[in-house]
């Protein structure tokens, strides 16, 4: 009730008019700025509406650093903004906002909207239900999480508009939620991941009084659809900074499934491995995939399953099978990884035993599996994490490259595998020759 009370008084503590910033006292440079979105502004603008740069872009031009998209904010509603562009297109149901295509870039074009605060809005634990109400300005920033991601840019005047004190917040490093934390957090609870997600990836800190509720709320993560809790852990595995991220989100135990995953010393040493290898990555510009990601977090599990599964006297293949089943049932459904990956995730997985079967054919054929590469950089990880011997991986490095008679050399020196490491190789029927059972020679 208080909360609620609060929240339809915020507007009124926050200034109506914005504070503006001329180009002297902020450094964004007009050559970082995206041609597609400085045309689309105009457009906007040459129309008669009011155009502007806002959110996440902004806030990364003010910090120095190279945005990943822009998006605009304008005062014309998607029926006004469609006509001004050659292929522009309305999305969402919820909340209309426009798509407009050049090239291949698409730039996102949102009508500003105010946030409904009366009781019929939210759920019984203060979530938003929508957010649907075009607005002014003034409440389109009120209504973003952090004040630094309510500025707006104008790239014509070159002018920043805040309405929230954000300029002062880039300057200061510091991440703040706009109006009550705790109203704010439970209207929206991913919104505690994304204050630790950006506070790691732009090296920010935490405002004390966003950060004090966080662990006390962290209960409120479990009434997220799981479709959007799964983007959202998506984007804090391949922010750039996952290590940290993940301490982070651990520390206010935001995430319980990564608790449950990480809770063994080996555990964590792999998962340490597959996000180091992660950031390393994508610190040099290659893609990552959030399956194999996801695959290496799940891991840990599979194998303490398997361990346990073998105990009980099961056979090294089904012990291993039910294992991943049991991992992708109970915590991929945790963690809400869509059916699509969880097959990718299972063929990664489904070729680590097969790399300690060196003998006769089988490393040729496993050499043609459409996800040796990933699998084989999974091995690498296994190797470094000390799971299976650093030899194996260092076989497998020399005999993909090999020609021939090297092959031939490499297969001659392969160790057989140790029993119970893996599931036996099926034994073949041998053909019977002459009636006669052939021996091997
Ligand atoms: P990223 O670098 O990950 O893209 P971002 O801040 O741009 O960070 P987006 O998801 O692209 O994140 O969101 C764009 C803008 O929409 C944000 O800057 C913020 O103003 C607003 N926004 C996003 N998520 C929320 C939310 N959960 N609650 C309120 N406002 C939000
Ligand atoms: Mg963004």
């Amino acid at each position: 009730m208080i909360g609620r009370f609060i929240t339809r008084l915020l507007p009124q503590r926050f200034k109506k008019t914005p504070r503006i910033y001329s180009a002297p006292q902020h450094n964004i440079r007009a050559d970082a700025l995206d041609e597609t979105a400085l045309t689309v502004v105009r457009r906007l603008q040459g129309a008669g509406f009011q155009a502007f740069i806002v959110g996440g872009a902004v806030r990364d031009l003010m910090l120095g650093r190279r945005p990943k998209d822009f998006d605009i904010a304008t005062d014309a509603t998607p029926e006004e903004i469609k006509p001004l562009f050659r292929r522009a297109f309305i999305i969402g149901r919820r909340f209309r906002l426009v798509h407009v295509h050049t090239g291949h870039d698409v730039i996102e074009v949102s009508t500003f909207r105010s946030a409904q605060t009366d009781e019929e809005a939210t759920d019984e634990h203060g979530r938003l239900l929508s957010d649907n109400v075009y607005g002014t300005q003034a409440e389109d920033a009120m209504r973003r999480d952090f004040t630094i991601n309510a500025l707006y840019f104008d790239p014509e005047t070159e002018e920043v508009w805040d309405y929230v004190g954000g300029v002062n917040d880039v300057r200061a490093y510091r991440l703040k939620l706009i109006g009550p934390p705790v109203t704010r957090y439970r209207e929206d609870p991913v919104r505690m991941l994304r204050a630790v997600r950006l506070a790691a990836k732009l090296g920010l800190t935490l405002a004390p009084t966003s950060e004090a509720p966080l662990t006390k709320l962290a209960a409120l993560m479990r009434n997220i659809p799981p479709a959007r809790l799964f983007e959202e852990t998506q984007k804090l595995l391949l922010s750039g900074n996952a290590q940290e991220t993940v301490a982070q989100v651990r520390r206010y135990q935001l995430l319980p499934s990564f608790d449950a995953l990480l809770n063994t010393p080996a555990a964590e040493r792999f998962a340490a491995i597959a996000l180091a290898h992660t950031d390393a990555r994508l610190k040099i510009g290659k893609t990552v995939s959030p399956a194999y990601l996801f695959a290496a977090l799940l891991w840990p599990a599979v194998i303490r399953d398997r361990d346990a599964n073998l105990a009980t006297n099961m056979k090294p293949a089904p012990a291993f099978i039910a294992a991943m089943d049991t991992a992708l049932e109970e915590h991929a459904k945790m963690l809400a990884v869509p059916r699509r990956f969880q097959g990718i995730i299972r063929e990664i997985w489904s070729l680590q035993p097969r790399f300690e079967q060196r003998q006769g054919q089988r490393p040729y054929r496993l050499l043609e599996q459409p996800r040796f590469r990933a699998a084989y950089d999974f091995l690498c990880m296994r190797a470094e994490s000390r799971e299976v011997p650093q030899e194996l991986s260092e076989w497998w490095e020399k005999f993909q490259d090999a020609d021939a008679d090297a092959r031939k050399a490499l297969l001659a020196t392969a160790p057989k595998p140790e029993a119970g490491s893996s599931p036996r190789p099926r034994r073949r029927r041998k053909k019977r020759q002459n009636g006669k059972i052939a021996t091997s020679a």
